[in-house]
């Protein structure tokens, strides 16, 4: 292990890394294999993979059956340009996906799919398309997104303009698209349903305020269903979503719903947009998709933006591209997590799962040092009381301030990789973890948050 530290260090920049805290401050934990919800050292030490590897991995590591439908793409077809060709997996994948998407009784249904390679790419492809459907209209007024406070959408330009991570975007605010941001429906604090769905209304009717005051010149709203994951896994109550869809719908405004995190089955129904009953007009699909194994994003659209660019002008067509658009190994990997859903019922499993993750977390509400404990299906956020040293006003940025990096660097000590956002920890795991595997996460939690309050 401390002969690749050396080499990688002497090579990589890691991604969303101070690299001078590298090795001193933060470890580097090179990792020579994966197993279901491990990741097994050089030196056979096991780390749960408490996080799913930055929430993309959903059966475990090294799933057989999906490393194996890669391994039979592989020997098949590779990879074709998508402009002009057409493969199996991409046309299946995009029937399948369609058919699960989220319905809503009488609105027409999400009917094509358009794929990029990664969810940053699929928010972008997300932005373009509504802008762009109104400038084929002939409106051209329509230039202005609007986001939600706490919101993380990705890290190119239109990605970032669209998220409120000031760690993040100050730096490339003279960059970035004028967005309009309305407060987050987030229910920290709430005591109880009635709470939640007060701060719901209360943000609701602040957006419908902000829709007014910029009539006509709005043309998406984008938002994580009900749970802002980078902003610090800042949950709200499926009633925003009604609220939501029905300011768009009264404004003309396109829904984009960026399930990249929270979709299939994270938060205990396939897609978040579900436990709403609502449905999106632009969908955002990525990291779980593939159940882990390879980059890819889907939106899906409705037939009606969808014809929006039909016309004898190629200026009116959507001519976004990327190379990898649809890759046929990553289709593959995420037809063999679909059929793993089916095959494994995940999502029963899942509420199984998520029960013992409560009754786990439950003792912990009584640590003087942690404020709130909150759940949404297979996401656990267990909030600490601020530190006083704060690192970014408050805002979730991972594994930061003395008290963030003290308990990464134990937990990961103890066999847990925990990367606290801010000052919330939290459980994201592979959706395969089992009851001993939850205890050892458990038990390593509550000795990193003893370790937490030491240092405070
Ligand atoms: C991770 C994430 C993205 C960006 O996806 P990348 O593949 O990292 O570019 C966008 N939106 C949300 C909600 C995310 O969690």
């Amino acid at each position: 292990a401390e002969a690749w530290r050396a080499r990688d260090l002497a090579v990589l920049w890691h991604p969303c890394t101070q690299m001078r805290e590298h090795p001193d401050a933060l470890p580097l934990f090179p990792v020579a294999r994966g197993d279901g919800a491990w990741l097994v050292g050089h030196d056979g030490q096991r780390v749960l993979d408490a996080v799913s590897s930055w929430w993309t991995n959903i059966h475990g590591h090294a799933e057989p059956r999906i490393a194996t439908a890669i391994a039979n793409q592989a020997h098949t077809l590779e990879q074709v340009i998508l402009a002009g060709c057409s493969h199996a997996p991409a046309v299946e994948l995009a029937e399948r996906l369609l058919a699960l998407a989220p319905r809503e009784a009488g609105r027409a249904p999400l009917s094509k799919v358009f794929y990029a390679d990664n969810g940053s790419a699929g928010v972008e492809v997300a932005l373009k398309m509504a802008f762009h459907w109104f400038h084929n209209q002939g409106i051209t007024g329509r230039t202005r997104f609007v986001a939600l406070h706490g919101s993380y959408h990705g890290e190119t330009l239109g990605a970032l303009s669209v998220g409120d991570l000031p760690l993040y975007r100050r730096v490339y605010a003279p960059l970035l698209l004028d967005v309009l941001f309305a407060p987050s429906p987030d229910a920290f604090g709430s005591r109880n349903v009635t709470d939640a769905i007060t701060r719901a209304n209360a943000a609701a009717d602040a957006l419908a305020v902000l829709f007014e005051t910029h009539a006509g010149e709005i043309c998406a709203f984008i938002l994580e269903p009900l749970v802002q994951c980078a902003g610090g896994m800042r949950m709200h109550h499926p009633q925003y979503l009604r609220r939501v869809r029905e300011l768009c719908d009264t404004h003309g405004i396109f829904l984009i719903a960026d399930e990249i995190a929270v979709g299939f089955g994270r938060t205990g129904t396939l897609f978040a947009c579900e436990q709403g009953g609502i449905q999106p007009d632009l969908l955002c699909l990525s990291k779980g998709l593939t159940g882990g194994f390879l980059p890819l994003c889907a939106v899906l659209a409705t037939q009606r933006i969808y014809d929006g660019f039909l016309d004898d002008s190629r200026e009116r067509a959507f001519l976004h591209s990327h190379s990898y658009s649809g890759n046929p190994l990553a289709c593959a990997a995420a037809l063999a997590s679909l059929n793993i859903f089916a095959s494994d019922a995940v999502l029963a499993r899942n509420h199984d799962t998520a029960q013992m993750m409560a009754a786990l977390a439950a003792p912990l509400r009584s640590y003087p040092l942690v404020a709130e404990v909150r759940q949404t299906g297979m996401i656990l956020a267990i909030e600490l009381s601020p530190e006083p040293d704060n690192h970014d006003d408050g805002h979730a940025v991972e594994i930061a301030g003395r008290r963030g990096l003290r308990m990464y660097r134990h937990a990961l000590e103890h066999g847990v990789l925990l990367r606290p956002l801010g000052d919330v920890l939290y459980w994201m795991p592979p959706y395969c973890i089992d009851t001993a595997q939850l205890q050892h996460l458990a038990s390593v939690t509550a000795a990193t948050l003893e370790e937490a309050s030491r240092c405070a």
